[in-house]
């Protein structure tokens, strides 16, 4: 079976015993957690879309590994058409979801520890990238969902991982066995980590010969002995715990990140596919922010939808649909939003095959995408609560509309257009309030800055990769200048 249905894929979750913990309680059941569900469902879109006949072409592909039919979320980019329907079939999750729906961590993992294992193997001679392999396949046939897992909680920012006086402040091995290898530390902000199967860690930055026991990369099921997951607050996720929906903004979906801890954690042999190689770990870790820097180029792009598409309906609820100013506001949601789609597109379409077969985007733009990311998200937000005006920080409750004393109140106060119901406006400005300042807010404001790599961090490979050398030879041809 290399597609599952959502169904098939959640009971394939509740199999798993994770360790969870949210407000200080181990989680019994995290699949049926009313804070942690609407994250699920949005993992389980990535499911049911794959399912649909309408989407089949972005949704599903053929393994090059198995030659079956799998979702593509689960695949190695083939050429550069597969890598712009990567970013396609991000965008039209985004729009359904309005939410971070996580699984594309994963995804981006694979075709970096793909390509870098093939070139570590050939400059040490070692098995990573067979190991590597058998694993994709693995996740191919049971079409499972793999947390990507890289930044480490990182300590003292000046001090290098060896240096640090916690020495578990960076993910590290501190045993070598014979059938494998134990190892401790942490991974911070982990996407998805309670919605996946299991979690494949990665270095988070380039390291030296005196952290090699921190170059190290592997995956195991994420109910692994030893594996606990804290899981991450958002701003009013407590609403989810309301009997009602209205006030969540969002009523179905969202998103999650958490602290990820490896308390000796044993990683056997053939789940290895880094250990020690420290001069492959800035080329992997290089590899798999550029594609998740090419994911912002659609994710983003289909939350930008949802947001343009509130600000607008709440214009035309409130009658203001026709100023010059709101058309106006809503071009420029519009072209902000397409230039980031555009970036996304282009590095994708720029793209070249590695050593090992896989395709990877061009760098450079899908840095200058990931960087455009860091902004245009702001300014369409900030649009958006101008246009929405100042009610979707101020409104009543849910309960307060449903409430015999003042409902009627609610209604008749927050009405805007006669023929438009009071609860179609409030439903729009507590989705718009979700976006911009609420659980989704995560995954589209602050992620839009930090996810993927914080600005200064694409600054870096602009910088490297801005030819400046070749820039001022041409200027220096235009004018015969000779030095
Ligand atoms: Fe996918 Fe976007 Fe969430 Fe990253 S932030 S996992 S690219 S939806
Ligand atoms: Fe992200």
């Amino acid at each position: 079976m290399a597609i599952k249905t959502a169904e098939a894929y959640v009971e394939s979750l509740r199999k798993l015993n994770m360790e969870v913990y949210l407000f200080g309680k181990r989680v019994e059941n995290p699949v049926d957690d009313p804070i942690i569900r609407p994250s699920l469902n949005s993992v389980m879109m990535t499911y049911e879309l794959a399912n649909d006949p309408q989407y089949a072409d972005l949704m599903t592909t053929v393994s090059n590994l198995t030659g079956e039919k799998i979702n593509r979320f689960t695949h190695l980019h083939q050429s550069e058409e597969d890598l712009i329907k990567k970013v396609k079939m991000q965008r039209l999750l985004g729009q359904k979801t309005a939410a971070c729906f996580q699984r594309c961590v994963g995804m981006d993992a694979f075709n970096a520890v793909y390509s870098s294992t093939f070139e570590t193997d050939q400059k040490y001679g070692t098995k990573y990238h067979e190991n590597f392999i058998e694993f994709l396949k693995y996740v191919q046939r049971e079409d499972l969902v793999v947390d990507g897992a890289m930044t480490d909680p990182k300590g003292d920012r000046g001090l290098s991982p060896s240096q640090q006086q916690d020495p578990d402040l960076y993910l590290r091995i501190v045993e070598r066995r014979e059938d494998g290898i134990v190892v401790r530390g942490a991974k911070t902000h982990q996407t998805g980590i309670v919605n996946s199967h299991e979690v494949l860690v990665m270095p988070t930055s380039a390291m030296k010969e005196e952290d090699m026991d921190y170059a190290v990369a592997f995956s195991v099921p994420t109910d692994t002995k030893g594996i606990k997951i804290i899981y991450g607050r958002q701003s009013c996720d407590t609403r989810k715990l309301e009997a009602g929906t209205l006030d969540r903004g969002n009523p179905k979906f969202g998103g999650h990140e958490a602290l990820v801890v490896f308390d000796d954690v044993f990683v056997p042999n053939d789940r290895i596919f880094m250990c020690g190689e420290y001069d492959f770990s800035g080329m992997l870790v290089e590899r798999f922010a550029g594609y998740h820097r090419q994911s912002y180029g659609g994710c983003k792009v289909g939350v930008g939808d949802v947001l343009i598409g509130a600000a607008s309906l709440a214009s035309e609820y409130n009658g203001a649909a026709k100023a010059s100013h709101i058309k106006d506001k809503i071009i420029e949601m519009t072209h902000l939003n397409e230039t980031l789609y555009a970036c996304g597109i282009a590095c994708s379409s720029q793209g070249h095959e590695t050593a090992a077969g896989n395709y990877e985007i061009d760098m450079l733009l899908a840095n200058v995408c990931k960087q455009n990311v860091t902004r245009f998200p702001y300014e369409i937000a900030r649009l958006a609560e101008d246009i929405a005006g100042g009610l979707f920080v101020t409104l009543p409750s849910e309960e307060d509309l449903n409430s015999p004393e003042v409902g009627e109140y609610v209604e008749k106060y927050f009405k805007a257009k006669a023929d438009v119901p009071t609860i179609n406006r409030m439903k729009v400005l507590r989705l718009i309030e979700n976006l911009t300042l609420g659980t989704a807010a995560v995954g589209y404001r602050t992620e839009s800055m930090h996810g993927a790599g914080s600005p200064q961090a694409q600054r870096i490979m602009i910088s490297r990769q801005s030819n400046l050398g070749m820039k001022k030879q041409l200027v220096k041809e235009l004018l015969d200048i000779e030095e």
